[in-house]
Formats: C-alpha cells, sequence, structure tokens
C-alpha cells in the first residue's frame, strides 16, 4: 500500500510545529519552560552549563538515498549529546531546527522527529525548542544541545600529561565501513526497481553507521571507578584527528601500539573487501563517536578491570611527536587525515 502524502502546505508552520512536538514529555526539572513561547527557561543550581551545536546538511553530511529519516533524527541528536558527553556533562535539553522543502511530507517530518523523540527518551533529554523555515533545495537540520557538569569535573581537551594512559571506549572503524557499503550499494536504493540492496552479514557496522549512540555509559562507570580523566574528546572525525587535537592542546606527543586498536570482526572484514586496512579505517575513518581519553598511569588497575575500554597507548613529552607503533617496533608519523569541513 503506498504511504499517505499530506502535503506540508495543508498543515502551515504552526500547525507543523504543534503536530511534531506535542508528545514530547518533560523529564528534567532543569527545563523550567520548553516549547511554545518565545523562549525557553531553564534553571540550573551549582552546576556549570554545556552548550554545543551541530549544522547538518542534506548531501554533505547526510545522503537521504539511504538514510532513513528515523535514524537521521536519532543520529543528529545524539552526535550533539556526544559533544556533552565528552566534556564529562550530563546533557540535558536540545533544540532542533530544520529547514524543508516542499518534496517533504508531513509524514516524512514524523519520520524525523520519530527519531529525535527515541533519541530524547534514550538519553533523557527534553526538547525545548528550535526553528521551522522552508528551503529551496535540501534538507537542513541544527541541533543544539545544553547540559550540566560539575567545574571540578569537567574533561578538557588540554589536560593530557607526560606518562598518561591513552583509552578508547568500543571499537573504531566500523562506521566509515558502514558508510563505504552504503555508498557501494547506492545504485541500487535509487533505482525503483524491486531488487534490493545486499547488505546482509553486515548489521553491525551499518548499524555504526545509521545509528551510533553517545557513552553517557562510559563516563558513568569511570565515575563509579573513580576514574577523573585528565583529557578527553569524542571521536568524530577518526583517532588520528582527534589525537592531535588532545596533543596540541595539551602540548604532548603520544604513542600508539596498532595492534591495541580496538577493531570489530566484521570492519576488518568489510576493509579488506574494500582492500584498504583495518587500522585505516580505525585511524581516518569517522563518526564512531567512541570517547579518546587520557588517564593517570596510576589508574590502570582501576580501567583494566572496566568492559569496553581499550589503553592503546601512552601520551609522551612533546619533542616525541605523535606516533604510531607497528607490531616490529616500527615508528609511524601520526597525521590527520579525517573528515575535514572546508575543503
Ligand atoms: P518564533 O516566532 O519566536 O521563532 P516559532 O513560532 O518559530 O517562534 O516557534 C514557536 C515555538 O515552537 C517555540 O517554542 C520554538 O522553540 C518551537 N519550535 C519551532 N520550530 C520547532 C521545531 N522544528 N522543533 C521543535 N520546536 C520548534
Ligand atoms: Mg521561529
Amino acid at each position: 500500500m503506498p504511504k499517505k502524502v499530506t502535503p506540508l502546505s495543508e498543515f502551515g508552520e504552526f500547525g507543523l510545529i504543534d503536530h511534531i512536538t506535542n508528545d514530547f514529555k518533560k523529564v528534567n526539572k532543569e527545563t523550567l519552560y520548553g516549547i511554545g513561547d518565545d523562549a525557553a527557561v531553564l534553571e540550573y543550581k551549582d552546576k556549570k552549563v554545556l552548550i554545543t551545536t551541530d549544522l547538518l546538511v542534506e548531501g554533505i553530511h547526510f545522503n537521504l538515498i539511504y538514510t532513513p529519516l528515523k535514524h537521521l533524527g536519532y543520529k543528529a541528536v545524539v552526535v550533539n549529546l556526544s559533544d556533552i558527553v565528552a566534556m564529562n556533562g550530563t546533557p540535558k535539553q536540545i533544540t532542533f531546527s530544520l529547514a524543508v522543502s516542499s518534496k517533504f511530507s508531513v509524514e516524512a517530518i514524523e519520520e524525523l522527529y520519530e527519531g529525535v523523540k527515541l533519541a530524547c527518551k534514550k538519553y533523557n533529554v527534553d526538547l525545548i525548542g528550535g526553528d521551522t523555515s522552508s528551503s529551496l533545495t535540501g534538507l537542513l537540520i541544527s541541533v543544539t544541545a545544553i547540559g550540566e557538569a560539575n567545574e571540578q569535573t569537567i574533561v578538557y581537551r588540554n589536560g593530557a600529561k607526560d606518562t598518561d594512559l591513552i583509552c578508547v571506549s568500543g571499537d573504531l572503524g566500523a562506521a566509515y565501513m558502514g558508510l563505504q557499503l552504503l555508498e557501494r550499494e547506492k545504485s541500487v536504493f535509487s533505482e525503483t526497481s524491486h531488487i534490493q540492496p545486499d547488505l546482509s552479514g553486515y548489521d553491525y557496522i551499518l548499524e555504526r553507521q545509521l545509528k551510533p549512540e553517545a557513552r553517557i555509559d562510559i563516563t558513568k562507570i569511570l565515575q563509579e571507578k573513580g576514574i577523573l580523566p585528565t583529557s578527553m574528546i569524542d571521536i568524530s572525525d577518526g583517532l588520528s584527528s582527534e589525537l592531535l587535537h588532545i596533543c596540541k592542546q595539551s602540548k604532548t606527543g603520544c604513542r600508539i601500539y596498532t595492534e591495541k586498536i580496538p577493531i570489530d570482526a566484521e570492519t576488518c572484514k568489510m576493509a579488506n573487501e574494500f582492500n584498504i586496512s583495518p587500522e585505516t579505517a580505525a585511524l581516518n575513518g569517522g563518526e564512531d563517536y567512541e570517547l579518546l581519553f587520557t588517564i593517570p598511569i596510576t589508574d590502570f588497575e582501576k580501567v583494566k578491570s572496566i568492559k569496553g575500554i581499550s589503553v592503546i597507548g601512552n601520551i609522551t613529552n612533546a619533542s616525541e611527536d605523535l606516533n604510531l607503533i607497528s607490531p616490529e617496533g616500527n615508528f609511524i608519523q601520526i597525521t590527520a587525515q579525517g573528515w575535514n569541513a572546508i575543503k
């Protein structure tokens, strides 16, 4: 049965906003007033407030040929929450703004907001506003996330010290290999025939690309174990690029051991199909949204016991530069080849 298609013009701007936002439930006491007035009202007592924002542009950051709108809504929220988490904060509110062309139906926007709602529910975040506009060409999404942190436990990129251990959560390179797979099968998606793209056996890397998560579970467990990272960043542009940020801002060097970089078997399999090394995918592929952080060497015993965290190397004096050490003991200098937004 064909899907119902209601043109946006049938609802109008205000009707649409009401329609898509009316079943969001407020969950945080810090949200005094959300959607419905000229501005939202928040209250943070004795806390520092964190704010971060991202702009997503159709054709640049996402491709609607293979990105379901529900996943897009979810991901647009999660990538912002990940930035709050990477400061060791707790996300509390988001605003969600969009510019849509007339090719979108009310049902399409509903699907997008299904994803937004799912992310808000999963991460206990309130949708407190946004803006809605039309666009002549593609879809544009802008999300702002607001969160809280204690002044003493905010973790910046610039706190890494010589001898600190370098840790990453989860595994790397999967989101990039998922994207390569989707790009390869793109022509099949766009054809109207009944042929389905062959994505079987690659659920994990596809999920990593289409439905990333913000690793607040990791910052929670670090806190429970009494580990306060000395520096932290979320891996949105690839391990190399994020290491460069930490080392540059902390004025240090580092040593990373190739065989210690966590990579899933599915990522390796797909990398082999594409004739690239899995390590390259991990170092230079983006969008894993895992956490890269450093801890004092004295916390080694504590971190060792946490499932899902890998120690991949250590911070050194700035004079050593950034080095990747191969299993044979060769030093390779790390340079960033990750995603660069302005090309
Ligand atoms: P204004 O004229 O002050 O910009 P709007 O009419 O655009 O106000 O918005 C009315 C209310 O709806 C505000 O609370 C605004 O934050 C919220 N809002 C508008 N667009 C969206 C959206 N796409 N998602 C969520 N909330 C929205
Ligand atoms: Mg407005």
